[in-house]
């Protein structure tokens, strides 16, 4: 049996509070929310805090308010089940509700929250392994060692954004409010990552990601497809997140964001591009499925080989924009959505 090391924890009642907590104790101290990523990870010994910082105890960081027409502002331990069952939320950002509610398991997405998948750690067949089984291989560099075991002539390490609702809320344009304490700041959610396995968030040490907030849907339609072995609880080793504002039959605007193909998220720009101004024609599906998968540069460090990883982002990109043309996964009209 992996135990938890020991630790103290502390459980503030406010954002602030929180912040100067994880401002004392410097890099002793860590934010846990959930718990479900960082405790197993600290079973592992891939994280050491000798201090945690209890977020489920602050009662501001809880709660969706506000509504679809205006913009939703869901506080950051604001459990993934409860986002998935949120009305105005499945109802209007479909994409998110859809992607928390793919999240591992039931158990865990009741204690899972949607800023802590936001920050959920980056994974690798070399790391997410026991710390004896580390050991005999080898440390590498993302905890103990000093080489990537993927790619030894690397000066960076490779481990992969595994978020399910990072890309959707990329592509929805939603933004994040984060609190220290020299003050706080919004930004939208694709400044929160950093192209590097290890340093993969810019959040500041002392920063408690407090809040996220959509957008008004004012028209936009979104939709999340996840690539896993075991359906039941599996990390994505593929996420394709698209989001679309339609005027008839017209697209209007586009973003189509890539999970778990790189050590962030990677948005598909030029396959977006292409979409504005056109309606969604099998062969413009065709095209823009095959822009989208340029950026989808998988390396083979989780399941599934990186070749077919990126030969499906080509298939779930034309599976979700068959869905928004109202078409079945197989290019047929979608009786179920007529
Ligand atoms: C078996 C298993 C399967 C899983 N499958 C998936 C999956 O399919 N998809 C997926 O995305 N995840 C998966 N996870 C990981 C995890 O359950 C989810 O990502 C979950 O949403 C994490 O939220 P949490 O609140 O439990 O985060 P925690 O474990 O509490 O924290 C995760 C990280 O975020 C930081 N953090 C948490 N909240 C904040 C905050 N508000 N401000 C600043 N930092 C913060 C913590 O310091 C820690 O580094 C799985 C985990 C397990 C054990
Ligand atoms: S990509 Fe390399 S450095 Fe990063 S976790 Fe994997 S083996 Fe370690």
């Amino acid at each position: 049996m992996m135990r938890l090391p020991p630790f103290t924890y502390i459980a503030p009642r406010t954002v602030a509070d929180a912040s100067r907590a994880l401002s004392e104790h410097g890099s002793a101290a860590m934010p846990v929310a959930g718990g479900t990523d960082l405790y197993p990870n600290m079973k592992r010994r891939q994280f050491e805090p000798s201090v945690l910082v209890g977020l489920r105890g602050v009662r501001e960081m809880t709660g969706v308010s506000g509504s679809a027409g205006g913009g939703l502002t869901i506080g950051a331990t604001t459990t993934l089940s409860a986002v998935s069952a949120h009305r105005e939320i499945a109802r209007h950002f479909a994409g998110l509700a859809t992607a928390a509610g793919l999240v591992s398991s039931p158990q865990l997405r009741n204690m899972g929250t949607l800023g802590g998948n936001l920050c959920v750690d980056t994974r690798c067949n070399y790391y997410n392994q026991s710390h004896a089984w580390r050991k005999a291989v080898g440390f590498c560099m993302k905890k103990d060692g000093d080489i990537c075991l993927v790619a030894p002539s690397s000066s960076r390490c490779w481990a992969v954004t595994s978020s399910d609702t990072a890309p959707v809320l990329w592509s929805l344009g939603a933004r994040v409010r984060l609190v220290g304490v020299n003050g706080e700041r919004t930004v939208p959610v694709e400044s929160l990552y950093r192209d590097d396995g290890i340093e993969y968030l810019t959040r500041r040490p002392d920063e408690i990601l407090a809040e996220i907030l959509l957008p008004p849907a004012d028209g936009w339609t979104s939709i999340y497809l996840k690539l896993r072995r075991r359906g039941s609880f599996d990390f994505p080793v593929l996420g394709v997140a698209v989001a679309a504002q339609i005027e008839g039959d017209v697209v209007r605007a586009a973003r189509i964001v890539l999970g778990a193909v790189a050590s962030l998220p990677r948005e598909a720009k030029a396959a977006a591009a292409a979409l504005v101004g056109e309606r969604l024609t099998p062969e413009l599906i065709t095209r823009v499925a095959d822009l989208a998968a340029g950026p989808s540069k998988p390396l083979d460090n989780t399941d599934y080989p990186h070749f077919y990883r990126k030969r499906m982002t080509r298939v779930f990109v034309t599976r979700a924009l068959r869905r928004l043309a109202g078409l079945d996964l197989d290019g047929r009209p979608d009786e179920e959505s007529a």
